[in-house]
């Protein structure tokens, strides 16, 4: 019987798998880009904190503190809003060595609150009150961004925590950033400091890690698939095996070679219990074969002959065929046997079923050793023509052996007679009556002369002699 490859115990397994690892890699994926994520800005956050301190370095020493609307750290001036105080030094310096952007704010008072409208580069926002006074960051058009303010959402942060941490629109450009605020000597806060680097760096670093974990998943998938294709395909090859010996018993043929064992797990053991299973099956059928053959000749005896014809009586019934059976007997056996010797006579027995073999290379045909001397034909489909032909085929075939019988009063060698039997076979019939008709007309053929036969129709009762 042939499974469609998609009801099939392979296809079902590779589904069911090919769908976790999807479900896995999609979880995978998503968790592991949100872990990244916070790792990384946990991490930068971390470094961000040194880089404030850092910055503050190399400005210079001392107080934050506003002198004339300009802001200095010490007696450094850092700047006040315009392009020619900004002291942007330290700030290039500390981009060079760190890769990390800085500036610093001046607070101013709520003026500078105003909406902008849209830029090429940036969308209008409303600026809050932390004016930039000196950084090492231009916009995407090369210019400075001093004396532009920071927007409101961070300066509103900063008025309320003194800190911010997370992205922030800078220059145009999306920045992780760290703003902390600045106080001078009695801690009013007089402005803010700013460190950050850019998030698409952040993002296509987390990409990238998502990536390669992405990408040792789908190998790592790829090659439990091939190992579970290759233990699915033992399974089903043994399976199938199983089945196709089944099949094979069901309709008589006991298999040849064993299935190989190719698994060492239930389906390895249910095909050893097939492999041991034909085994003792063959085994039956050498004793059923070793039972139901004659020794002397080889073909078959009572036992097989009576199980072969009751199922050939049973097969014409129901399917209609002509069942004929047919008696051979050799002619003056008993003379034979006594001048001869016994040994001789094993030799003409034997000759005879040699003639019965060759006879059975025709079709749905059988023959077996009735007992001593005699011999029994089962044929199925046969017409009386047919049967005719093989009467006078076994005639002609044992007269042309000549084994000499100078002890027959028939004829000067051996010979044989024969009676059959035949008919459609139905419900108030059974194989004994077709037994009984055959012999009978062998008795007829011993009484009248030997050497001949006669063919005894069953229904019409008919006879035909040679
Ligand atoms: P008919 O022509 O009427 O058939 O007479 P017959 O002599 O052939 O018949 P009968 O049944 O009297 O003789 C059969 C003989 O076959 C008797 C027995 O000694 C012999 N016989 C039976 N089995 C064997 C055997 O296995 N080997 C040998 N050599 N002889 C056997
Ligand atoms: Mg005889």
């Amino acid at each position: 019987m042939k499974i469609s490859i998609f009801k099939s115990l392979k296809f079902k397994i590779i589904f069911l798998f090919v769908v976790l690892v999807v479900v896995l890699v999609a979880m995978v994926y998503f968790f592991m880009h949100l872990g990244v994520k916070n790792l990384e800005e946990n991490l930068i956050g971390n470094r961000l904190e040194a880089d404030i301190n850092y910055i503050e370095d190399l400005i210079g020493d001392g107080e934050w503190n506003v002198k004339d609307g300009a802001i200095y750290l010490g007696d450094t001036l850092v700047g006040d809003g315009t392009e020619e105080n900004a002291n942007l030094a330290p700030f290039l310096e500390h981009e060079e060595k760190t890769g990390t952007f800085s500036y610093v704010f001046i607070k101013c008072s709520d003026e500078g609150l105003t909406y902008l409208p849209d830029t090429d580069t940036q969308e209008g926002y409303q600026e809050g009150h932390f004016l930039r006074v000196a950084g090492s960051t231009k916009n995407p058009n090369g210019e400075s961004i001093v004396g532009t303010y920071i927007s409101k959402e961070v300066a509103d942060e900063l008025d309320e925590n003194g800190t911010y941490a997370g992205e922030a629109n800078v220059a145009g450009g999306r920045i992780y950033c760290l703003y902390n605020v600045l106080c001078d000597a009695e801690g009013t806060v007089i402005g803010a400091v700013v460190v950050g680097r850019s998030v698409s760096e952040l993002t296509s670093q987390i990409d990238g890690v998502s990536r390669s974990i992405l990408t040792s998943v789908v190998i790592t998938a790829i090659i439990l698939l091939a190992v579970i294709d290759i233990i699915i395909s033992g399974w089903t090859r043994s399976l199938q095996n199983i089945g196709r010996q089944m099949n094979d018993i069901e309709i008589g043929n006991l298999p040849e070679e064993k299935i190989k064992v190719t698994t060492r797990d239930e389906v390895g053991i249910l095909v050893m219990r097939m492999n041991s299973l034909v085994e003792s099956l063959k085994e039956n059928e050498a004793l059923r074969i070793k039972a139901e053959t004659d020794a002397l000749t080889g073909i078959a005896n009572r036992f097989g002959l009576t199980r072969f014809s009751g199922e050939t009586f049973e097969y014409c019934y129901h399917n209609s065929k002509t069942f004929a059976v047919g008696f051979i007997d050799i002619d003056y056996f008993k003379p034979y046997n006594d001048n001869y010797g016994h040994q001789a006579g094993d030799e003409c027995i034997k000759m005879i079923a040699e003639i019965l073999k060759d006879l059975r290379k025709r079709k749905d045909m059988f023959c077996a050793r009735f007992g001593g001397d005699e011999f029994m034909l089962i044929l199925n489909g046969y017409t009386k023509d047919e049967l005719i032909q093989i009467a006078r085929e076994l005639k002609e075939n044992v007269e042309k052996k000549e084994v000499e019988h100078l002890f027959s009063p028939t004829a000067d060698h051996v010979t044989i007679s024969q009676g059959y039997s035949f008919g459609t076979p139905h419900s108030r019939q059974t194989i004994d009556d077709y037994i009984h008709i055959a012999d009978d007309a062998l008795y007829r053929v011993k009484e009248s002369g030997k050497n001949s036969y006669t063919i005894k129709n069953f229904i019409e009762g008919s006879i035909v002699r040679d």
